[in-house]
């Protein structure tokens, strides 16, 4: 009988868990040692060599939610970006990567590759002959991110695996904004899968880390670029990550969930232009998304009528906040313009189609009653502003 697979709430609670053998306590001890034995050791242990026991316990529940062979944590997100492309790179090689991307991405490539000597090209769009059409003798990686940043676009996984295998190149994905509740990447012959554990894995907003998750061959040319640039995370905090990561699996259900309906909800408003949510049927790349993501995730984006003020809709929003960040149980806004994508410059902002008024809403896990709630008030608050403006 072939061994049947744990679910993902059950990975998510006990995968790679340390047994507490000095006082069998029911959850992982936290080892804090920065100094361990090294005589009659199978392995010599040091945080920056990423192989604590909490670092290891914690690796092996990323690997098995990421269906992947092997994982490593990072300090933060853009450690594990900024290792996990760096690690396949040499002076000369080339990248291809989305137009749409994290803004703290597109700040590294495009202020960092120079003086290293590589080269880089962005797609003019997300069809495969458009990253085709980039692909050079030298090129090394395409990079991805699906569903994007602001604007939810979605990337076809399949496509880009079998373009990556065609021309021999790496491809890497940031898979922060799916989770790997909602995707898992790999099973499509993605590569390499960063996170920014910072989002949906810490899910409480009071956690930075990161995490990369690929097979044994390409995690060692990574290991040994990452105990370079010592991007390596506190035991505290991610002993922090494992005891979030057990509640993962139910969050994202519930953020999933509230994104569908509040999505719903917006695109039926009369005071919404557009509403950006790959669940919504008229999201134009609806059918990808349903092709291989089994959840449409917590995060959306919104453009207000053109007469409404984006900024005082924030503001008039009672316990959802406009914060920085994502992915939190509590429900937040932001303006993109105005945060992530504000060292893009507004010409590149305006040809990826990210309007200044764009509210970018991140899902918590409160009631759906109470979500509504907050922003018809908000709605009302504003348009009774715009009567009192509009009237001489
Ligand atoms: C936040 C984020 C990052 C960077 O992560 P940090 O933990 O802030 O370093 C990378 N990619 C995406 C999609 C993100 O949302």
């Amino acid at each position: 009988m072939k061994k049947r697979e744990l679910g993902i709430n059950t990975i998510c609670t006990h995968t790679g868990e340390l047994k507490d053998t000095s006082f069998n306590g029911a959850v992982s001890p936290l080892h804090m040692s920065t100094s361990y034995a090294f005589e009659d050791v199978d392995k010599k242990r040091y945080p920056r060599y990423f192989n604590t026991p909490n670092q290891e316990a914690l690796s092996i529940k990323i690997a098995a939610l990421e269906h992947a062979e092997t994982a490593m944590i990072f300090g933060s997100g853009m450690a594990a970006v900024s290792t996990g492309i760096l690690a396949f790179l040499s002076s000369g090689d080339h990248v291809v990567l989305q137009n749409m991307l994290y803004g703290g991405t597109y700040n590294l490539v495009t202020t960092q590759f120079d003086k290293m000597g590589v080269s880089y090209s962005f797609t003019d769009g997300l069809s495969i002959v458009d990253f085709e059409d980039k692909i050079r003798e030298n090129t090394k990686i395409i990079y991805i991110e699906t569903p994007s940043n602001p604007l939810l676009t979605i990337t076809d996984l399949d496509g880009i695996s079998k373009l990556a295998k065609k021309y021999g190149l790496i491809s890497i994905i940031d898979n922060t904004f799916a989770s790997p509740v909602n995707q898992n990447p790999i099973d499509f012959g993605i590569d390499v899968v960063i996170h920014s554990a910072t989002k949906y894995m810490g899910g409480h907003s009071d956690i930075c880390a990161g995490a990369i998750a690929t097979s044994k061959a390409l995690m060692e040319p990574i290991f040994q670029l990452a105990i370079n640039l010592g991007g390596s995370l506190s035991d505290y905090t991610v002993w922090l990550l494992e005891r979030s990561i057990k509640t993962m699996g139910i969050r994202v259900k519930t953020q999933n969930e509230n994104a569908m309906c509040l999505a719903t909800y917006l695109e039926n408003h009369s005071l919404v232009k557009k509403v950006y949510y790959p669940g919504l049927t008229s999201h134009e790349d609806h059918e990808l998304a349903k092709k291989q993501m089994s959840g449409f995730g917590g995060m959306m984006s919104f453009e207000l009528e053109e007469t409404l003020d984006a900024a005082a809709f924030r503001k008039a929003l009672n316990f959802i906040k406009s914060s920085m960040s994502l992915a939190g149980v509590e429900s937040t806004v932001l303006s993109p313009a105005m945060t992530s994508h504000a060292l893009m410059g507004a010409e590149e902002r305006a040809k990826q189609g990210i309007a200044d008024g764009l509210i970018r809403f991140s899902l918590g896990i409160e009631d759906k009653e109470d979500l509504i709630a907050d922003m018809e008030q908000a709605f009302e608050k504003i348009s009774k502003n715009e009567m009192a403006i509009s009237t001489p």
